[in-house]
């Protein structure tokens, strides 16, 4: 998953930013809102997290901006004020969460965690496919209920690949889903991470798509 945050604080920034990326989220950051809505509108994140007192525009514009053009990019609205006022008009505007400043980072989390759902194809905060099952609260994965160990990447290259099991995702989003800009990345990352996970799991898990990308195939449930 990968998060714009838009934060004008910035050791609140950084410290989300650690946390986030802690917990296996791709985070870009930007301090003001002009920006976030160029980067939504270039590059669109899966969750954009929005402070509302930023130095150029008020968040609850670039908000407006953003659903005007209808993007739908999921969006949480981070915020010292705690005016009910406020938090009305932000879900009116098209915001999907809401969160007053100061909180605790596990409720973040785990809203964050309710917006991933719809994001994904999933309802459920475990996703199994086939004997897999890769839990997104405590990032276990296990094989057969036992686990494996992974590295943050291979987790991370997992887990969109199983959010997004049926559909072929191609090395560029994948890539994006892994790197954040500041990241120097090789051209061939992707295909090391898939070659080392391929290594972990049952072979054929992760199918190639020859010269547009990789997919793991979707299960109905049984
Ligand atoms: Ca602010």
């Amino acid at each position: 998953m990968q998060i714009l945050l838009v934060e004008d604080d910035l050791s609140l920034a950084e410290g989300l930013q650690q946390a986030l990326e802690h917990e296996g989220f791709v985070v870009n950051h930007v301090t003001h809102g002009k920006g976030a809505i160029h980067v939504v509108e270039t590059e669109p994140p899966d969750i954009l997290i929005l402070d509302l007192g930023l130095p150029d525009i008020d968040g609850l514009d670039v908000l407006a901006n953003l659903r005007k053009s209808r993007n739908e990019t999921q969006i949480m609205l981070l915020t010292a004020r705690d005016s009910l006022q406020d938090k009305v008009s932000g879900l009116d505007q098209g915001a999907d969460d809401y969160l007053a400043k100061p909180f605790e980072m596990s409720e973040l989390l785990a809203r964050l965690r309710v917006l991933e759902r719809r994001i994904s194809t999933s309802i459920s905060n475990t996703i199994t496919i086939q004997n897999i099952s890769l839990d997104t609260n405590s990032l276990n994965v296990s094989i057969n209920d036992q686990a494996i160990d992974l590295s943050r990447r291979e987790y991370m290259l997992l887990k969109v690949l199983m959010q997004n099991a049926g559909r072929i995702m191609t090395r560029d989003r994948l890539e994006s889903q892994l790197y954040n800009w500041g990241d120097e990345v090789s051209s061939n990352a992707v295909e090391v991470h898939i070659h080392h996970l391929r290594k972990k799991l049952p072979p054929e898990f992760i199918k190639t798509v020859r010269g547009v990308g990789y997919k793991v195939d979707s299960q109905k449930s049984s």
